[in-house]
């Protein structure tokens, strides 16, 4: 078999401790999963079940990267998360089974065009313009599940240029990770590869060209990347 282009090459996260990495298939991700982030985006939002969106895989952005300011945004948002990397299929996974299917966690970065999600949430749009749109998807190296354990709690934290934005711990959030994965294997059959950020808490807020973003996750060490200029035209 030969193709009119070169295929794109497979999209991977470094595995910390290995020198084999990760191959990414999907990015799922969970909305409004603790309730300081609802509350901050809606101040009467009500504790609901989370919701999913998704980003494609060629989002992803490695640990010390670059990640230039996105084209039509004023108001660029982090939201510092926790992310489950899959790698056994399943479909209508029970709760007490999800561990079964993770290989481990990273720390990640949902990052979000703020101005244009809230115009599709005015006008029921899809959300894939304010969050699925190139270099929105940094996460740092997966620390595997055997060597760290499932996360459960711990420290979330998030630093704009030292100074501390967002500070939560794991454990507040509405729907755990094995519910997650429940929920999701319900709506898809999750396959290897997959990965699911599962939502921020609250501190979100805007980025500027020169800031320097650092974020952890107690047991999982850090994420860090800068912002750079406008990426400009390409053809
Ligand atoms: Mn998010």
């Amino acid at each position: 078999m030969h193709f009119v282009f070169p295929p794109a090459s497979q999209v991977s996260v470094a595995v910390a401790d290995s020198d084999a990495r990760f191959p990414v298939r999907r990015i799922f991700c969970v909305g409004r999963n603790y309730e300081s982030h609802a509350r901050e985006m809606d101040p009467n939002a009500k504790r609901e079940a989370p919701f999913f969106f998704s980003k494609p895989a060629d989002a992803v952005v490695p640990d010390g990267a670059t990640v230039p300011y996105p084209s039509r945004t004023k108001d660029f948002h982090h939201e510092i998360e926790l992310v489950v990397a899959i790698d056994r299929a399943g479909r209508d996974i029970p709760v007490q089974k999800a561990g079964e299917h993770i290989f481990g966690y990273a720390v990640g970065i949902d990052l979000t065009r703020r101005d244009l999600q809230s115009e599709a949430r005015k006008q029921g749009r899809p959300w894939d313009l304010s969050k699925g749109f190139d270099h929105s998807a940094p996460i740092g190296a997966i620390q595997s599940a055997v060597a760290v354990g499932h996360i459960a709690r711990g420290r979330i934290w998030l630093t704009v240029n030292s100074n501390v934005r967002q500070q939560a711990d794991v454990s507040e959030m509405i729907s755990n990770v094995p519910e997650i994965v429940a929920e999701l294997s319900t709506l898809f059959e999750l396959r290897p590869g997959d990965l699911i950020y599962t939502g921020t808490p609250a501190g979100v807020g805007p980025l500027q060209p020169g800031d320097v973003i650092e974020g952890g996750i107690e047991g999982l060490g850090t994420l860090t990347i800068k912002i750079g200029p406008p990426a400009g035209r390409s053809s």
